[in-house]
């Protein structure tokens, strides 16, 4: 028994697809970036952006594994619960977020979990 229709499914799978299609792009764009070092003078501005252009392709990288992994447990059954609690996630917050994995209340719970970790 799927929690969604094949409708919602669909609309999902072009929507992750069209995600992965652009992270694709984009990180096969930052693997071309200029060196910025050749740019400015400036060592400690050069080592700077290098260091935001490495987070944003490992956001990108993160992201683009997740938005795969939802692709390939799409037509599962369990597509679409939390993978946490088990309650069924809303389709609308799967429209605005398809490579979520929880429940908004799962999810808040995880990130002040993830906050307190990181102060200890
Ligand atoms: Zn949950």
């Amino acid at each position: 028994m799927h929690y969604f229709t094949i409708e919602q499914r669909e609309a999902l799978q072009a929507q992750l697809r069209a995600l992965v299609e652009r992270l694709r792009g984009e990180i096969a764009g930052a693997m071309h970036l200029p060196k910025h070092s050749e740019e400015t003078d400036d060592d400690a501005v050069a080592d700077l952006e290098t260091d935001l252009d490495i987070a944003e392709l490992e956001r990108a990288t993160q992201l683009l594994r997740s938005a795969e992994a939802a692709l390939a447990r799409l037509h599962e059954p369990e597509f679409g619960l939390c993978e946490d609690c088990g309650a069924e996630i809303p389709y609308s917050r799967l429209r605005t977020n398809p490579v979520a994995t929880r429940c908004i209340d799962c999810q808040r719970t995880r990130e002040r979990g993830d906050a307190q970790a990181a102060r200890l």
